[in-house]
């Protein structure tokens, strides 16, 4: 049987990795993205993401080797068609925790998804964890924030919405509708 695919995405610094770190449902494989964003202290080529120079990455988009691709705050990131398909086909259930332009690509592209957002309790709080989280200067931080804001309003396209009030709570709620869907 063909498996299934789950699209995972919310606004940037949201606590999906988080959660997803939390989750005890595992029967998943996990895309590794692509992306021309520099790598971050703590994070590993090939397992966080394949770090790939811009050329390689439209290279790729030319060859119809990606199932989605998005720009997002100056840097590109996309998923890579045939490790998903490859997956698929031999009953693998595969996880992609992407951003919400790619997570539309995806749901117009692919039927039957296990489609998940995950939204902040609010605003501000998404504000205090991407400033907590440190990672980013200020002027790059409110880009996030806006994007996060025309993000918030795309939550409709989505199977299931679980907001992030606490990530213990939020991933056992995931954990819940994934077990839930795979069985079916
Ligand atoms: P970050 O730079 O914080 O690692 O990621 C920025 C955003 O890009 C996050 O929302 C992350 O989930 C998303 N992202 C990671 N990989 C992909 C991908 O393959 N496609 C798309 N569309 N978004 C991705």
């Amino acid at each position: 049987m063909r498996g299934k695919l789950i699209v995972f995405s919310g606004p940037s610094g949201v606590g999906k990795g988080t959660i997803r770190e939390a989750m005890e449902f595992n029967n998943f494989k996990f895309s590794i993205s692509l992306t021309t964003r520099d790598i971050r202290p703590g994070e590993t080529d090939g397992i966080h993401y394949h770090y790939v120079t811009r050329e390689f990455f439209q290279s790729r988009i030319d060859e119809g080797k990606m199932l989605e691709h998005a720009e997002f705050v100056g840097n590109s990131y996309g998923t890579d068609l045939e490790f998903v398909n490859r997956e698929l086909e031999n009953g693998k259930n595969v996880f992609l925790e992407i951003e919400c332009q790619g997570a539309l690509q995806v749901l117009e592209k692919v039927e039957d998804v296990i489609s998940i957002f995950i939204v902040p309790p609010s605003i501000d709080e998404l504000e205090s964890r991407l400033r907590g989280r440190g990672t980013e200067d200020e002027e790059t931080l409110q880009k996030r924030l806006a994007k996060a804001r025309e993000e918030l309003d795309l939550q409709d396209h989505y199977k299931y919405v679980v907001v992030n009030d606490q990530v213990d709570r939020a991933a056992k709620e995931i954990d819940g509708i994934l077990s839930q869907e795979i069985k079916a």
